[in-house]
């Protein structure tokens, strides 16, 4: 269990964790390399996880959920990173469900949870564009209205479950003569939508099994009913809001991934022989796999603490800055360690540490950068 001594953690979340790993195991690590093949995660496997109540974990029950809150998602992420693989795009559906759970009118709630809780919506989050990442108030992407509806034109890039989304919160300028105040959201059931179009599957370092992808909209024409939360103009702060768990849920993914790579390694090395003993007893394997170790629990107490603090609505954006921000960089180095301790073999994408190296590089880049959360981190002392 990723967050067995935690102070939030209960019965019940133990339970839960058991059975998202079994899970995982059972009806998801057997077909990632399908997954990897054809780039993108089969639907089945969705409606599987909102069987099992995987997608809806913090859905309230009168919409179909399993009324849980970010604990429930909290244990459910620690089990995602720790199966080593992140072809399985659950953290950017969550992000969709958590903005319409938090935002939408009562009709959007009645309209989008229950089919995201099945699995008959699958969640995406479009802010990137070609021209504007890191600063978001830059986003081109159009949204005007007219009459009763929204015309939308622009491009997506990047995009986690581009592919096989058919619900994506969308980031517009309804009012192209401002920044920050011109954005809203926009939920768009993509299914027969004209003038919406899905680009290409992009080639990645890592993540194979994830769709990656470009978005474009051309003219495409919405009810202004999907407005999220019927307001225009309060899409920055609706993202703002939303951002301090989008970045926890990284650093959570973060220690369960570099729980596997240390459990991971230290099996190897145990096999691995040379020069007459396992790899595992020469003093440096150790003590690198002692500086692992001593890197993860660190990290997993301050991600703890960061839950516990989310569950009571304390969560500052600093503290979920610096999670994401130690997380990812965490996790980079403790995988570098476990490819290393592997030699040839963790540099052959047949071996988990190597595909794990892979993915891991992405988690200081999405979500906000690195440098990104520095900046953020910086401002906290200055205040
Ligand atoms: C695999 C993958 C999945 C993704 N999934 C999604 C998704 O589902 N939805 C979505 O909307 N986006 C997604 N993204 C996009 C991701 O969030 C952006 O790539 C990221 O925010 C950085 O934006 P950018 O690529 O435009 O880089 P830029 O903003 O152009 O940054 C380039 C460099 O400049 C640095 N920089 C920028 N501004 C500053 C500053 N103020 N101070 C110091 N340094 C700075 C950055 O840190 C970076 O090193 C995904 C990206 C990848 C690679």
């Amino acid at each position: 269990m990723i967050f067995r001594y935690a102070s939030w953690m209960t019965d019940e979340l133990s339970i839960l964790a058991d059975i998202t790993r079994k899970f995982f195991q059972t009806e998801f690590l057997p077909y990632v390399e399908r997954f990897h093949a054809k780039k993108k995660v089969d639907r089945e496997f969705w409606e599987k996880a909102g069987e099992y109540g995987i997608l809806a974990a913090s859905i309230p029950e009168e919409f179909g959920g399993a009324g849980g809150n970010l604990s429930h998602d909290s244990v459910i992420f620690g089990e995602l990173g720790y199966t080593g693989d992140m072809s399985f795009g659950l953290f950017v559906h969550n992000i969709a469900v958590h903005y319409v759970l938090a935002y939408a009118t009562e009709e959007q709630k009645q309209r989008w949870l229950p089919k995201l809780a099945s699995g008959e919506l699958i969640g995406a989050i479009a802010m990137t564009e070609p021209g504007t990442g890191s600063d978001l108030q830059g986003v081109r992407t159009s949204a005007v209205r007219s009459g009763g509806e929204y015309v939308i034109n622009g491009s997506k890039t990047f995009i986690s479950n581009g592919q096989i989304s058919n619900f994506i919160i969308l980031v517009v300028k309804t009012d192209m003569n401002h920044g920050a105040k011109g954005i809203s959201l926009v939920g768009i059931e993509t299914d027969g939508l004209d003038g919406f179009r899905r680009g290409r599957n992009l080639d990645k370092l890592g993540m194979p099994g994830q769709d990656t992808s470009e978005l474009f909209f051309d003219d495409a024409q919405v009810s202004a009913h999907n407005l999220l939360g019927g307001i225009a103009g309060q899409g920055f702060g609706q993202l703002m809001k939303q951002l301090a768990w989008e970045r926890l849920m990284l650093g959570i993914i973060a220690v369960g991934a570099s729980q596997k790579a240390i459990e991971e390694t230290v099996s190897y090395t145990a096999e691995r022989h040379a020069f007459g003993k396992p790899v595992l007893e020469f003093q440096n394997s150790r003590f690198k796999l002692a500086e692992c170790k001593a890197k993860l629990e660190l990290l997993r107490a301050y991600v703890e603490k960061c839950i516990g603090k989310i569950l009571c609505g304390e969560l500052g954006a600093e503290e979920a800055s610096i999670a994401k921000l130690t997380g990812s960089e965490i996790q980079g180095e403790i995988l570098d360690e476990c490819v290393q301790l592997h030699g040839g073999y963790g540099y052959m994408r047949e071996y988990l540490v190597a595909r794990m190296y892979a993915d891991a590089r992405v988690q200081r880049i999405y979500g906000g950068t690195s440098e990104i959360m520095k900046e953020l981190i910086s401002r906290s002392l200055m205040s």
